[in-house]
């Protein structure tokens, strides 16, 4: 290895050095990023890592940039929050919400896989950066290419939320809007890929792009006190992000810069989009693909490319996977806000709703360390509570009317919140 990282395939083993493509050329597996962890223990420490800028670029030499990259955005290193109102619900003794609500700069954790996805779209030469998105991916791809100067172009279901196409077009970036589900805008992204000069964050740069994932992980762990969790729960759609924070940890135990601990790995599914969490109740790795049908619009892949990645990585730990009805998703959203002052959005809300399944079935221990991955803001999917709060009537501005009003209305709200 000339660089201190390479594609491999995660099938055959075979080395496919660094360029743009994202399937292995002779067995068609998925490409994977590996490194010289032995190289990289000897050039870097732990303690080196934690006096750097609380952003993602600490962890540079565990993630596939480029020499040369811009590390200026302060991208990642989200708050990792205790959530004891929470855990008191879950009668959990050490619950802990890491908050990527707050990611900058479009509010959720896409904005990590792009950060690393486009230093790598820069070193190939491409000046039209692109993807196929349930949402959160446009917003992020189109912020973050306005910034470093790339023409973005993005690929989106027609019927995704006003906020998220209102948060791509914002930063000038072209959207086109497809008459079809995610995975028919992804297979046109691939056949799009074929054919132009274009950089797919996550087509022909995806093993570079879900590297990126890899930071929930290592601030996890450092957050704790370079420490792993017992638990975590995490949101699912293509299925990367659970098995990147999965090899996240893998890296820093063989860093030795954890105790090794076998996490266990909890994967949350919308029901109406569940290929992931059905197999893993059946006990089987193979994904059978579904047609979306869910508020989470952001977790809508019938057909994730990671799946069976996914759902073998929580079976190999002992964990399990859940999935939620559209009511109570919106539960999870007012639960995580009224508990813990967190407004997340619908993916939130199945990583909250699982949980409490989860927890609920005996299947996460009470005393252990357990991570809820919050991966998205609720700003921008204020549709899912379309009707849940009416507008109370306007009163005169009158100290008289105020006490009416007290005795009318605030009391016996306060009494049925009070008895919640
Ligand atoms: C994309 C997304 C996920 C899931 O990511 P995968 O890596 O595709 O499984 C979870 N939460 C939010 C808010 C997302 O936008
Ligand atoms: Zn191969």
């Amino acid at each position: 290895m000339s660089q201190h990282f390479e594609l491999r395939c995660r099938e055959c083993h075979t080395n496919w050095k660094n360029q743009p493509i994202s399937f292995c050329q002779s067995c068609y597996a998925p490409l994977e990023v590996t490194y010289d962890l032995g190289r990289i223990g000897k050039e870097v420490s732990r303690h080196e890592i934690a006096r750097r800028p609380p952003n993602l670029w600490r962890y540079k030499e565990l993630l596939p940039l480029p020499e040369e990259y811009d590390a200026s955005l302060p991208v990642g290193f989200t708050p990792l929050v205790t959530a004891s109102n929470l855990g008191e619900l879950f009668q959990s003794k050490s619950l802990y919400l890491k908050n990527d609500s707050a990611c900058f700069p479009t509010l959720s954790f896409k904005d990590r896989v792009v950060a690393v996805a486009l230093t790598q779209a820069r070193n190939f030469g491409f000046d039209i950066v692109s993807c196929s998105s349930t949402g959160n991916l446009a917003n992020a791809v189109a912020a973050q290419a306005a910034r470093g100067g790339f023409k973005a172009c993005v690929f989106i279901p027609a019927d995704l939320e006003s906020a998220k196409i209102l948060g791509t077009e914002v930063y000038g970036a072209k959207i086109v809007r497809i008459a079809a589900n995610y995975d028919q805008v992804n297979r046109l992204c691939s056949q799009i890929a074929d054919k132009h000069r274009w950089g797919f964050v996550n087509v022909n740069l995806r093993p570079y792009y879900a590297e990126g994932s890899k930071t929930v992980g290592y601030e996890i762990a450092e957050q704790l006190g370079w420490r792993l969790p017992d638990n975590v729960v995490v949101p699912m759609a293509g299925g990367s992000l659970i098995t990147k924070i999965h090899k996240a940890f893998k890296e820093l135990i063989k860093l030795g810069w954890v105790a090794p601990k076998n996490v266990r790995f909890f994967g949350a599914q919308a029901t109406g989009c569940s290929p992931i969490s059905t197999a893993v109740k059946a006990g089987r790795t193979e994904i059978e693909p579904q047609k979306p049908s869910t508020i989470a619009r952001s977790l809508a892949i019938g057909n994730p490319a990671d799946g069976f990645y996914a759902a073998k990585t929580i079976a190999a730990s002992g964990g399990w996977a859940e999935d939620t009805s559209d009511p109570e998703i919106v539960e999870g959203i007012t639960l995580l806000a009224e508990s813990e002052g967190i407004f997340t959005e619908t993916a939130g809300g199945v990583t909250v709703a699982a949980a409490r399944k989860l927890f609920a079935q005996g299947r996460i221990s009470p005393q252990e360390t357990t991570v809820l991955c919050i991966t998205g803001n609720g700003l921008k999917t204020t549709d899912a509570l379309a009707g849940k709060f009416e507008a109370s009537e306007p009163i005169p501005p009158k100290l008289s009317a105020f006490e009416e009003y007290l005795e009318r209305d605030l009391v016996p709200a306060q009494a049925v919140g009070g008895a919640r």
